[in-house]
């Protein structure tokens, strides 16, 4: 493959994509991200309850990882988010446990939590 490919567990809501893949390409040197989107999926990971939403999203890191060769995961929350309506406090804490459970699956990825402010700014959990 060529290039160097990370993943992204972001959020659906279309104001939080150009900021994660900037952030991903000026940080980590990314050329592509492999974008998986979900409603709030910091919620939906941490809880780690939808099993057919779970494993569908472990089935697109799967495929990001072992077809791309991906090197990086970042699991994101972000300011304002419709699917998961909790202030950033809370959100911290669900980053960290969705890490936990992107980290169970297995893959051999550096894992890493973002946060999306306010301004649309990224910054690092
Ligand atoms: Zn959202």
């Amino acid at each position: 493959m060529q290039g160097k490919f990370v993943t992204g567990i972001n959020c659906m809501d279309g104001r939080v994509q150009l900021p994660v893949i900037e952030y991903l390409k000026n940080k980590y040197g990314a050329d592509y991200v492999d974008m998986i989107t979900e409603p709030g999926p910091i919620k939906i990971l941490s809880e780690n309850e939808e099993k057919f939403a779970v494993e569908s999203m472990r089935n697109r890191v799967k495929i990001s990882a072992l077809g791309h060769g991906s090197s990086l995961i970042a699991v994101v929350g972000h300011y304002d988010c419709a699917g998961n309506p909790a202030c950033r406090e809370v959100q911290r804490k669900q980053t960290l446990s969705a890490m936990e459970v992107v980290r169970s699956w297995g893959f051999a990825l550096q894992i890493i939590g973002l946060w999306v402010d306010e301004n649309w700014e990224v910054c690092e959990i």
